[in-house]
């Protein structure tokens, strides 16, 4: 392997590696370097142990990133055997149950030797005999990190699990802090017990493997019971006997709907011969399913002809377009309610209820290898609120003046710090799957003093955001850490632009967030 790959200590008959992707020639958003992408390095890597007849599952965190590995990797081994070609696939949630079973049937036979998967191939299936993970981006915590290496191995042989770094704060942190891995014990849960939303799937997945009496209720919280006449008429479970019983064919964890988030989920139909493709959350149908989207389903790419949210139907056709896509949105937010607040100096840290309006407003086009931005396409899509939990801070004209952070780089200060400091929060607050989000305004109209929000991607909350309010005094510490020592002019991929930016990163100013963070901190020590 080439590169700048680091190895960490072995784990039993486990090797476990972390890796970080070289840097390329090529630059990227305001001259910032750029790294190969986890995804790329992946595919390398997959396709060389399939080379190499070495059964491999890549585990990656987006169904887009385990399409495109899959792509990749296809296109690298039919250059070598076309018939190997055919021996890796994609894995994610949104396929048929059909499809997802005969690529389960194909990796245990060993038909497949290679699959890229999301973490929909985590629950309930039996992996097993496998020589090599690679784990593509951490996974959020510790114990999905190790639960994934933990699919390498078969008795008596050696295996192997990699870890490749993001081009995120966060993964940079841990490939260049392998102790913050390895000598910590694995987490507890921070999920919200009471939250619905949380609690619906896990009781769910519980009744689907064995039936929950009474005494199991009990470990669930007092939310449990009465969420169970709801489960019921939603006629996922029922009450037989003494029990409750899962009632539906498919396994809990394939159903993306128990979450009860935004509606039904949206489905894919292909044009022309009305064949179902797949589905998609409704959450996830404005930015992924848009008119004119770039769409990948097992190594094949459609566009997006019209997205019917009536119906909860996206319309796709075939097609080859030389780029992908990326939606651009617009994100307000509104405090209903400040439970606790905390003065940090001048500057206050906050946690409480929000209302988070999300638009999305346009798409761009880009070209596929470079990422160049070909275009811009506006979208009529209606608003989507949101009402959760969120930890927020803000800071003064004095904090502001001793930051040496004026009214022109102010803007860019606050949104470089929101971005840097959600790419550190995972380590913190224990998040896997749920995304968390971010605003940062120079004047927000409820606490008339420049803020930065970081919220709770779930309905209600699901206990991330109360994780970081407790834990804010570390978390910031950390995330000014990982700006202050990047590398880097004025800011890049890992520490504080962001792919997930609606805004496109801008404005960004990286000293001006570690001035601004460090005036916080210093305060923070002084008041709290
Ligand atoms: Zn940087
Ligand atoms: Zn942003």
């Amino acid at each position: 392997m080439a590169g700048g790959g680091r190895d960490a200590s072995p784990r039993g008959d486990l090797v476990f590696a972390l890796w970080e992707p070289p840097l390329t020639e090529l630059h990227g958003e305001k001259g910032a370097p750029v790294r190969r992408t986890a995804t790329a390095e992946t595919a390398d890597l997959l396709t060389d142990l399939a080379v190499q007849g070495v059964r491999s599952v890549a585990f990656v965190r987006s169904r887009r990133g385990a399409e495109l590995i899959s792509v990749i990797a296809q296109e690298r081994l039919s250059e070598v055997d076309r018939s190997l070609a055919r021996r890796v696939a994609a894995y994610r949630g949104g396929y048929l149950p059909e499809e997802r079973r005969a690529l389960e049937r194909a990796l245990h036979s060993g038909e497949l030797l290679g699959l890229a998967a999301t973490t929909a191939l985590e629950l309930g299936v039996d992996v097993s005999g496998l020589d090599a993970v690679i784990i593509a981006g951490y996974p959020g915590t510790r114990a999905s990190l190790w639960q994934q290496a933990g699919r390498a191995g078969r008795s008596g042989q050696g295996a192997l699990a990699v870890l490749v770094a993001r081009d995120d704060p966060l993964d940079t942190y841990l490939v260049h802090h392998p102790e913050a891995l390895f000598r910590q014990p694995v987490e507890s849960t921070v999920l919200d017990p009471d939250n619905p939303y949380v609690l619906a799937p896990h009781l769910c997945a519980a009744a689907a493997e064995l039936p929950l009496t009474d005494e199991d209720l009990a470990l669930f919280g007092p939310a449990a019971e009465e969420l169970l006449p709801q489960l019921e008429a939603a006629k996922l479970l029922r009450r037989r006997t003494r029990a409750w019983h899962w009632t539906r064919r498919e396994r809990a964890a394939d159903l993306t709907d128990i979450r009860g988030e935004g509606g039904t989920p949206v489905q894919i139909v292909e044009e022309g011969t009305g064949r179902l493709l797949g589905t998609v959350d409704a959450s996830a149908a404005h930015t992924t399913v848009h008119e004119g989207a770039v769409h990948l389903h097992q190594g094949r790419t459609y566009l997006v002809r019209h997205l019917d949210l009536e119906d909860s139907v996206a319309l796709v056709e075939e097609a080859v377009p030389p780029y992908s896509t990326t939606a651009r949105d617009t994100t307000a937010i509104s405090i209903l309610e400040t439970d606790v607040e905390v003065p940090w100096g001048e500057g206050r840290l906050c946690y409480g209820s929000v209302e988070v309006t999300n638009q999305v407003v346009s798409f761009l086009r880009r070209k596929l290898i470079t990422g160049e931005v070909l275009g811009e396409t506006k979208l009529e899509l209606p608003p989507r609120t949101l009402r959760t939990r969120a930890v927020w801070w803000t800071v003064t004209e004095d904090q502001l003046d001793a930051a040496r952070v004026g009214p022109e780089i102010l803007g860019g200060a606050l949104h470089a710090a929101e971005h840097a400091s959600i790419g550190m929060l995972p380590l913190f607050a224990t998040c896997d799957r749920w995304d968390i989000g971010g605003v940062s305004v120079p004047l927000h109209p409820d606490t008339l003093l420049p803020t930065v929000f970081v919220y709770d991607g779930h309905p209600g909350g699901a206990g991330f955001a109360e994780r970081a309010f407790h834990t804010a005094r570390e978390w910031l510490t950390a995330t000014r850490q990982a700006i202050a020592s990047c590398e880097c002019e004025a800011g890049c991929p890992s520490c504080i632009q962001s792919p997930k930016c609606g805004n496109g990163n801008e404005p960004l100013h990286k000293r001006g967030a570690v001035r601004l963070l460090s005036v916080l901190l210093r305060d923070a020590g002084v008041g709290a």
